[in-house]
């Protein structure tokens, strides 16, 4: 008989929005005529901006015509994509990225997940805690993580990022040869300043290891001191992979594109301790296992970077981030704690009356039916937390913060 890879049986069921979803029918089977406002998943709402709309129509038409007609593209992106993403994304920032350093991709999901095949799976892995689950998921399906004992995986690093350290990971007392920082962070909405990203910087640059950076929500940072790209910190180029989404920055979800960077720089060791540069195997794994994302979205996605596009983000952005800080006002004006929101379109709040994350869910849903998700989803460090998110509409949101200040709390 044939074998299985055990790894994926070590994985616990994907409990999160089974459950919620599991809790959200059943409240509203009890409760037929209740209003439910959802503010769980992290999934945009407003529609893709007209200049990308007008590309993607374009490209159709490209498509119906043999003399502008794209099949198999470059599976690293076409190069008019890649060169808007080289000089708007970072040579505008001071930032130099060559063009063969930028793989597209259909989104940090894949991205993230699919890094670790040029990776050993005897390195080991550090995460902040709580955490974006993918960065766990994809290391235990590998055989990196070790054993689970219901909370802590044996082989992965956890760094906790609670209000007690307000949000700052501390550098942690075993070396991991491989961590994953996410800023602006899912779930908290928290981010780093440049002086506490270069801390980290220079904690792989002495100790040989390596960055993950996923920016997934670099789009949505508003304040001066904190960095949009790991490449704004002198020397990470030589130990940072910085992973981009145009998800939650163009609304490209349901159409998928995103993007990893790997500069020629970063090199670690093979088996004997010979220097090996990562951008060529990842040019490799690429090449063998993706065959490019659409024409038609990576011309979505170049028409963002027009000056048309650029304001049309900017104000979905805008739209979001109202809503954050309603969201924020109104926590704070009933005595909730609550974190993140400014530079993200995520709220994390502490739960109120020493209530567990799905004790403030079950509340929530039943006194205010707003459903949000429960901290502890995210790692053992969300314990006592939510997490909110700015992805509705203005109109749901100001309800929710309605419903929610009435609760007697
Ligand atoms: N990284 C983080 C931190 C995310 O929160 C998400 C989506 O929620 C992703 C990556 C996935 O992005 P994409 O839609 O590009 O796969």
């Amino acid at each position: 008989m044939f074998k299985v890879n055990d790894n994926y049986c070590k994985l616990p069921a994907t409990y999160l929005f089974t459950e919620i979803a599991r809790r959200v029918n059943t409240f509203q089977q009890e409760n037929p005529d209740a209003k439910i406002i959802r503010m769980g998943i992290g999934d945009v709402t407003r529609p893709i901006i007209p200049a990308s709309i007008d590309a993607l129509h374009n490209a159709v038409d490209d498509q119906a015509d043999s003399s502008t007609f794209h099949g198999y593209g470059p599976e690293q992106g076409y190069d008019f994509l890649r060169s808007r993403i080289a000089e708007c994304d970072y040579a505008k920032r001071g930032i130099h990225v060559d063009i063969n350093e930028i793989f597209v991709s259909d989104g940090a999901k894949s991205d993230t997940g699919n890094i670790g095949d040029i990776l050993s799976i005897d390195n080991i892995v550090a995460v902040t805690d709580p955490v974006y689950p993918v960065y766990v998921d994809t290391n235990v399906m590998a055989g990196r993580a070790g054993d689970f004992d219901g909370q802590h995986w044996s082989n992965i690093v956890y760094i906790p990022c609670t209000a007690e350290n307000s949000f700052i990971p501390s550098l942690p007392e075993r070396r991991p040869d491989i961590i994953y920082l996410c800023y602006p962070n899912n779930p908290t909405g928290t981010t780093l300043t440049r002086d506490q990203l270069k801390v980290w910087v220079d904690y792989a640059r002495a100790n040989g290891s390596l960055i993950l950076f996923d920016s997934a929500y670099e789009a949505y940072i508003r304040e001066e001191n904190v960095p949009h790209s790991i490449y704004e910190i002198e020397g990470a180029r030589e130990v940072a992979i910085e992973f981009r989404s145009f998800s939650k920055t163009a609304g490209f979800t349901g159409l998928r594109c995103g993007y990893v960077v790997v500069p020629k720089e970063l090199k670690g060791v093979d088996a004997n301790g010979n220097d090996v540069y990562l951008n060529p195997p990842l040019n490799r794994r690429q090449t063998t296992k993706f065959n490019g994302a659409s024409y038609l979205v990576q011309r979505g996605a170049a028409a963002i970077y027009t000056s048309r596009g650029q304001e049309q983000i900017k104000a979905t952005i805008d739209y979001y981030m109202k809503n954050a800080s309603m969201l924020l006002d109104g926590l704070k004006s009933i005595g909730i704690e609550a974190f993140g929101g400014v530079n993200a379109p995520y709220v994390w709040l502490k739960t109120p009356s020493g209530l567990s994350s799905w004790e403030f869910f079950d509340k929530l849903l039943r006194d205010a039916k707003v459903v949000g998700t429960p901290g502890v989803g995210f790692g053992p460090s969300g314990e006592g937390y939510f997490r909110l998110t700015a992805f509705s509409s203005h109109e749901a949101t100001s309800e929710a913060v309605e419903r929610i200040t009435a609760l007697k709390i």
